[in-house]
């Protein structure tokens, strides 16, 4: 049994956790997922590892994706020059 907040061991007879006082299970969830939200909640961050993990499993929306940004960027650069001065 295994405590999912600090992921702490025990035996089978244990069923809640001695120091968070939450019950044991029986299998630990992955330990990224958990270990990120332990250091606090970073919304931004959270955001671009989450689009940047995307990225790497899509290939395919990656180019879509730099060409979105090539085509606000330009856009932006457009718009500094019609604005700017
Ligand atoms: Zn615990």
């Amino acid at each position: 049994m295994f405590c999912p907040k600090c992921r702490t061991e025990y035996r089978k007879d244990f069923t809640t956790c001695a120091d968070c006082e939450i019950s044991l299970v029986e299998e630990l969830p992955p330990a990224g997922e958990h270990k990120l939200s332990d250091k606090g909640f970073h919304p931004i961050r959270d955001q671009i590892d989450k689009t940047l993990e995307f990225i790497r499993k899509n290939q395919k929306v990656s180019w879509i994706f730099a060409l979105l940004v090539g085509v606000i960027f330009i856009l932006y650069m457009v718009m500094l020059k019609i604005y700017g001065h």
